[in-house]
């Protein structure tokens, strides 16, 4: 466990190592099973973003964290008949996985004038643990997003994420974070998108290999908290 001053000092010499800009990647606190006084504590070093996996635990404890300035991040898979507390209550999601998601967001989001910012989520590895679309998938659910003029005005497409193999091993965590990013920059080139500038990719133990090949949101956890207490405790 470290400190927030100690992690954020570590991403920008990360990235001074690969060659980027101090200010390239972004520290999401990823907060999931920790108490609204630990989200607090860290809002009062200056801490902005923060991660959350399951709705009804992030819809229990927002109403108990500080209210101003806070930039909720949803991170996990979402049901369908979630998808209107995520459009109500999150700025960023980093795990789009199908139109029908996005249809579903669009249509909360459309009636109550808000927007949310996107990533699409991504099974680089395909190894079972099935979080998002393939790669393979990835050109078919651009073409059917970007046919359907309902979509991008209220649900922006800011980039891709995806979780590194477990446990992190440097040559195959390095492999799938920079398929990640080929993946993305070939969005870029073949779609007509717009601000389609985000990575989010790295997790407490494989964060520094993920700002090597290109992360510009790194999702920490356990560093910055410590261990996850039990559930229900
Ligand atoms: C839990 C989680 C994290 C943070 O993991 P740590 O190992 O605690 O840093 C990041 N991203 C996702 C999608 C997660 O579920």
């Amino acid at each position: 466990m470290l400190t927030r001053e100690a992690i954020l000092k570590d991403i920008e010499q990360c990235a001074h190592r690969a060659g980027r800009p101090p200010n390239s990647v972004r520290l999401i606190a990823v907060s999931k099973a920790q108490p609204p006084a630990a989200i607090a504590a860290l809002a009062a070093q200056g801490q902005r973003a923060f991660g959350e996996n399951y709705i009804q635990e992030a819809l229990a404890k927002m109403p108990l964290c500080p209210q101003d300035g806070i930039e909720w991040h949803f991170l996990g898979p979402v049901q369908r008949n979630k998808a209107r507390f995520v459009g109500a209550h999150f700025h960023w999601l980093h795990s789009l996985d199908s139109l029908a998601l996005a249809r579903a967001l669009a249509r909360h989001l459309e009636t109550h004038h808000r927007t949310l910012e996107a990533l699409i989520g991504i099974d680089v590895l395909e190894d079972g643990r099935k979080h998002g679309l393939t790669l393979r998938d990835l050109p078919v659910f651009l073409e059917g997003f970007l046919a359907d003029p309902a979509l991008a005005p209220v649900l922006h497409l800011r980039g891709l994420m995806t979780i590194g193999p477990y446990p992190a091993q440097e040559a195959a965590s390095a492999r799938c974070f920079a398929a990640l990013r080929k993946a993305a920059e070939a969005c870029v080139s073949r779609f007509a998108l717009r601000g389609f500038d985000q990575l989010s990719m790295g997790m407490s133990d494989d964060y520094r290999i993920a700002i090597a090949e290109g992360a510009t949101m790194v999702r920490i956890g356990r560093a910055l908290f410590g261990e996850r207490p039990p559930k229900n405790a």
